[in-house]
């Protein structure tokens, strides 16, 4: 594999440009490449397992737009479908038939989930549930785990250093304290520290949300007995248990972590892959909790975008290609080949690593592990993993800019590229 310096000149004039138009030249932080260096690539077009960039350089894309593109980018039966639903309009801001069938969809592929709210991302979906926890139990203090994401809402924003974790101090400046002041959290994996915040506040925690699979800090699986364990918990205490299946819903299995591993939360929340590459994102649960939404009850919610039909379009049309058969299998045979291929690939040249995948998912940490939780993510060469994205880019292979975000491949991605991504590895990790 020849890696020749890429020429990114027209990559480098548009960031330029955009960095005095955008904060930092972006429309969401993970997109610039502050934690690997060097400047990100504009893209042109994507299609398939495919990323062209502005300079017409091509790679092999691992990022899949973060999480949506699990059919590979702009399959032609989603575009086909949009093409059509276009010509009907874009928003109908009344209803429109596509909720039903794509409400339908979700219902009979998420376990947890009896009824359903569309809204437009996975920030809104993480609000939306956040509010429904406290109105149902009408407790205010929820526990999220450190190195969760659950979008940008002030509540959710909250480090969880040991030291902090229960002041509950926000992340970020602008977030008031008292809108972290109810967000308690934990270790990842640490069913002690969830037992002993329930301890401390028996009868004032609405409930416990977290990414079932970790993919947030890097791709992090959960211990044997942790998902079970806070679900005993919370039905002991008499709160809620959501799982945030933004990223995992529909990529781990077709319903999701809880379909995978058999534990039903009491509510759900989805995105990226639901919305088909367009703005989604949902929340749902028990039929008896999401009676409190307005406007069949009291909890007020909203949005104007929301349930439009080219989004729901994208959706239906995405899950649909998603319900043939053998589509999960093949989606963990590539992965598991990508992600073992990687791991060889870094051993073989005396690199510490260790990692693995699930399904569509895989993530590979530079140090030794095993990684159960955000802390032991951050042990992570983090340099070395600058270095490493940097090859890989020079070589065709568009990775997450971050150690600390998973990856993902699509049902486009073919043993062939899989084989040029390990190939490309070697000869990177080699000269590391
Ligand atoms: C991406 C993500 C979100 C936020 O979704 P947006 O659509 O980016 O707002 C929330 N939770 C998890 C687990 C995610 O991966």
């Amino acid at each position: 594999m020849v890696s020749t310096p890429l020429k990114t000149t027209r990559s480098e004039e548009i960031f330029a440009a955009a960095q005095k138009l955008m904060p930092g030249g972006v429309s969401s932080p993970v997109r610039a490449f502050k934690s690997v260096g060097g400047q990100p690539i504009v893209f042109d077009r994507v299609q398939g397992a495919y990323v062209w960039d502005v300079d017409g350089n091509q790679y092999i894309d691992y990022v899949g737009t973060w999480g949506p593109s699990i059919c590979g980018h702009a399959h032609p039966e989603v575009i086909s479908a949009l093409h059509e639903a276009l010509e009907k309009g874009t928003s109908f801001g009344a209803p429109c038939y596509l909720e039903n069938v794509l409400a339908e969809m979700v219902i009979e592929a998420v376990p947890s989930i009896e009824m359903v709210r569309f809204v437009n991302s996975g920030t809104e979906a993480c609000m939306g549930v956040l509010r429904l926890m406290r109105a149902f139990t009408g407790r205010e203090k929820i526990i999220k785990f450190e190195g969760c994401y659950h979008g940008h809402a002030d509540s959710f924003l909250v480090k969880a250093g040991s030291g902090v974790a229960t002041l509950g101090l926000p992340d970020s400046p602008g977030v008031p304290k008292s809108a972290t002041g109810g967000t308690l959290t934990a270790p990842y994996n640490d069913l002690e520290a969830v037992k002993a915040l329930f301890k401390d506040n028996p009868d004032s925690i609405a409930g416990v949300i977290l990414e079932p699979i970790v993919g947030n800090s890097g791709f992090i699986r959960p211990d044997a007995g942790f998902l079970e364990g806070l679900r005993e918990l919370t039905k002991e205490y008499g709160a809620l248990l959501v799982f945030d299946e933004v990223m995992t819903g529909f990529r781990i299995a077709y319903g999701g972590v809880q379909e995978k591993f058999g534990i039903t939360p009491d509510l759900t929340t989805l995105g990226k892959i639901i919305g088909g590459g367009l703005p989604v994102g949902a929340y749902g649960g028990r039929a008896d909790i999401m009676a409190m939404v307005a406007p069949a009850g009291p909890m007020y919610q909203a949005g104007t975008l929301s349930g439009n039909p080219l989004a729901m379009t994208a959706g239906i049309k995405t899950l649909e290609l998603l319900q043939k058969p053998g589509t999960y299998e093949q989606l963990e045979t590539i992965t598991k080949k990508l992600s073992e291929g990687l791991l060889k690939a870094a051993r073989d040249n005396g690199h510490t690593v260790c990692g693995g995948s699930l399904s569509a998912m895989f993530g590979m940490f530079f140090t030794e592990g095993p990684v159960h939780n955000y802390d032991d993510a951050k042990k992570s060469d983090l340099a070395k993993f600058g270095k490493f994205h940097r090859g890989m880019l020079e070589c065709g292979v568009y990775l997450a800019p971050s150690q600390f975000e998973a990856g993902f491949t699509s049902l486009a991605h073919t043993d062939e590229d899989i084989d040029r991504t390990i190939a490309a590895a070697r000869d990177v990790l080699a000269s590391l």
